[in-house]
């Protein structure tokens, strides 16, 4: 066969615009604050705009919940746990959290749509991942409400009581899923408090919870800012802590617990290491490699941001990889094309900026992919550095954006030995044909999660969380419904 053009293979990747429509969405212009089963305005009268970072356009007014609001948002909290939610018979409580998945599954579109407008992540991540693990997770979290004395045999098992919940902007929906399923499931009631630029699945949450019929006061949503996660968090009346975001947060927060009786688990940051060995498939694993780093524009945790290709494969996977990066559509989240949509704010931008400067500086090699960037809204091109060293500030700090650093290793031992080397411990991808290179590394690698060919994959059954600096306690499966009972 005749070697295609290089015009020929572009052709291949030039698609017509498929932009999923958005005419069925239902949003109001200005949001209030979900207190004991009511939408009410915000003590400060104060609302702030959530924009669409693919245009920088504001989509609705959101309310800033400051103190006043969150011991409002505690009291009705505690009172529905006291009166109603943790005496109510456990299969009475899965019957609720079993309508709000479906109801969540009946609006899926709607909440898919929503999530890209807010948060700039492709639509076909939001429509085949976000939601549909959302979902799952109050399905999987619901069947487990009246079978808590076999999910801990032997042990009396009894619920904490008031859980704030603190949550960032990568995965909105999916970490207002992953907090509340389980905290319902065990007995407790909640206060949420979404990212400031991603509030609206969490609203539309509160919606399809208050349509669920849901107890007053159940689950509350109160919006704002980082002083209103603080004023969660720094509330006399709240007996646990779940906090996801940054390790720099989850520090002030472990210093604003200690010595109080709150039980806290955080979930934070991390520097992934993804690492391909050279008996691996290659084709799967340079796909691994960009599902790893490129998948939500690196906006996610456990990215596999640092990626150690042994030194015979190295130049073959670079070059792929390159030749892949080509082919990546960037562009309109709400395109089914899109492979990279945009960077969740300006703010966040400049910070992934910054750090490409950075690495830049320091010397490194640089990659990015070459294609025209849209004009307005927030977008970074798929980038990679080569050459640098394991001291380099591109390889220790958390960039979160789609950047990858590229080392090469010789030998198993060393790539486990700079693989650890890090302060962060939250995932890590293997790829080899050899299983038991892939057990051998699983042992060894120091991260929460080890994927073995394969990368960002998740199922409400098994648990995620970190080591080290990425911080403790697990969400997902029996180990995240342990952090939400007294076991005794
Ligand atoms: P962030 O700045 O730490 O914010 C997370 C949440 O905390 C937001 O709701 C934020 O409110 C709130 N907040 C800010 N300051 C606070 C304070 N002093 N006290 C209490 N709450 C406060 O993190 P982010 O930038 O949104 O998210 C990105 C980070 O999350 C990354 O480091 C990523 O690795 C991590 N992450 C970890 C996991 C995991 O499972 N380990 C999952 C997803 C993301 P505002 O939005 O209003 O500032
Ligand atoms: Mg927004």
């Amino acid at each position: 066969m005749a070697k295609k053009t290089e015009k020929e293979i572009k052709n291949i990747w030039t698609y017509d615009p498929a932009p999923e429509s958005s005419d069925h969405i239902q949003l109001k212009d200005k949001y209030d604050l979900y207190i004991d089963g009511k939408w009410v305005k915000p003590e400060s009268g104060k609302y702030y705009d959530t924009s669409n970072p693919a245009s920088t356009k504001k989509i609705a007014s959101i309310a800033y919940g400051n103190d006043k609001d969150v011991d409002k948002a505690v009291r009705a909290a505690r009172k529905a746990y006291k009166n109603v939610w943790s005496k109510m018979e456990p299969s009475e409580r899965a019957k609720y959290i079993f309508r709000i998945a479906r109801i969540m599954q009946e609006r899926a579109r709607e909440l898919a749509v929503i999530e890209c407008m807010d948060s700039g992540k492709v639509i076909r991540e939001a429509r085949d991942v976000d939601v549909p693990l959302a979902c799952n997770h109050f399905f999987y979290y619901a069947g487990w409400a009246d079978k808590l004395e076999y999910a801990f045999p032997n042990q009396k098992v009894e619920s904490i009581g008031v859980a704030g919940q603190i949550i960032p902007w990568n995965f909105p929906l999916l970490m207002a899923a992953w907090k509340i399923a389980p905290a319902l499931a065990a007995g407790n009631t909640v206060v949420l408090k979404p990212a400031e630029t991603t509030p609206l699945t969490a609203l539309k949450l509160a919606e399809i919870i208050h349509e669920a019929g849901l107890p007053a006061g159940v689950v509350n949503v109160v919006t704002g800012f980082g002083d209103t996660g603080a004023a969660i968090v720094n509330h006399h009346d709240i007996d646990k802590i779940a906090f996801t975001g940054s390790t720099g947060v989850g520090k002030l927060i472990q210093r604003a617990v200690a010595g109080t009786n709150k039980r806290v688990t955080l979930e934070l940051g991390g520097k992934s290491a993804n690492i391909i060995l050279d008996d691996a498939p290659l084709d799967q694993a340079v796909e691994g490699i960009v599902n790893g780093i490129f998948f939500n524009q690196g906006h996610v945790c456990c990215a596999g941001s640092r990626l150690f290709v042994q030194e015979n494969v190295a130049d073959r996977v670079i070059q792929m990889l390159k030749a892949r990066m080509e082919t990546l559509v960037v562009g309109d989240p709400l395109d089914k094309n899109t492979d990279i949509g945009a960077i969740n704010s300006k703010e966040q931008l400049a910070t992934i900026n910054k750090y490409i400067e950075i690495g830049k500086k320091e010397g490194a090699d640089m990659y990015q992919s070459h294609i025209n960037l849209p004009k307005s809204g927030y977008y970074c091109a798929p980038t990679l550095f080569t050459n640098m060293s394991q001291s380099s500030v591109i390889v220790k700090e958390e960039i979160f954006g789609p950047v990858l650093t590229i080392q090469t290793f010789r030998t198993i031992d060393e790539v486990i030995q700079k693989a650890n080397n890090t302060e962060y411990g939250l995932a890590a991808g293997v790829w080899t044909s050899n299983g038991a290179r892939i057990f051998n590394l699983t042992t060894k690698l120091k991260a929460g999660v080890v994927w073995a060919n394969t990368y960002n994959r998740f199922d409400p059954v098994s648990p995620f969380g970190g080591y080290k600096e990425s911080g403790f306690g697990r969400e997902g499966g029996l180990h995240g419904l342990k952090s939400y009972v007294k076991l005794s």
